[in-house]
């Protein structure tokens, strides 16, 4: 940092109804977050090429950031995971990150309603050599799930990742409940939503869909939650 560091630039003072000793939060700033990434992520060559791949079109900001790709795939490895429930591909960034973390045998069942997209990311998967991993599934993700709980997945997957279309979170979150054994965890992508979920004007309904997950999680004791502002927001929530 040069003599332009300010520290108020980079700290932030936390609302007095929260009485946080000490009352500053880091702030991310553009520099900072660089800094963060230059030491803390390192993204394998054909992650990287998948990304960039993903960035020529226009729906990319739906792509997962680096860091979260890399905190994804630290989760796989921390839980032991084998068996993993996508619900929402895009070009499978993600699912990359996580089938590379599981180990040979581990399995990723992948829900996506695009051929178009997911034959990006399948792509990738197979230069990565992950591809045998990965059973994707082109279907409407609530149907797949269904049909998952009732050929005897239930209580099975030991990670569940949300991030599909926000209207349905909570149906998405209840239908992972159930497939995702005691101690998995289910991680639910976008709980920040640009800031809109704080924003009363949107009453759109995957705003809407976003709230009312998070709202109702606070209250739900059949999980323990926590909320990171990374990426868009992330809720990682572990089954009791
Ligand atoms: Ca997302």
């Amino acid at each position: 940092m040069s003599q332009s560091f300010k520290k108020e630039d980079y700290v932030r003072a936390v609302p007095e109804k929260y009485e946080f000793i000490p009352k500053n939060i880091i702030k991310v700033s553009d520099a900072l977050y660089e800094y963060m990434l230059d030491i803390g992520t390192s993204e394998p060559e054909h992650m990287k090429a998948l990304r960039l791949e993903t960035q020529k079109n226009s729906q990319c900001v739906m792509q997962s950031p680096v860091d979260q790709g890399q905190f994804m795939s630290l989760l796989v490895k921390l839980l032991g995971a084998k068996k993993i429930l996508e619900v929402g591909i895009f070009t499978g960034y993600s699912t990359l990150w996580m089938a590379d973390a599981l180990p040979e045998d581990g399995k990723i069942i992948a829900c996506d309603l695009s051929e178009e997209w997911t034959s990006l990311g399948r792509k990738y998967w197979e230069k990565a050599k992950v591809d045998h991993k990965v059973d994707l599934r082109i279907a409407p993700a609530e149907v797949t799930l269904k049909d998952l709980k009732a050929t005897g997945h239930q209580e099975t997957f030991d990670i569940a990742f949300i991030d599909a279309d926000k209207s349905n979170q909570s149906v998405y979150f209840e239908q992972a409940l159930d497939l995702v054994r005691s101690g998995g965890l289910i991680i639910i992508d976008n709980v920040l939503w640009d800031s809109k979920v704080i924003d009363p004007s949107y009453q759109d309904i995957d705003t809407n869909g976003i709230r009312e997950l998070n709202e109702s999680l606070k209250h739900d004791d059949r999980v323990d939650v926590c909320i990171l502002a990374m990426g868009d927001g992330v809720t990682l929530a572990r089954k009791k």
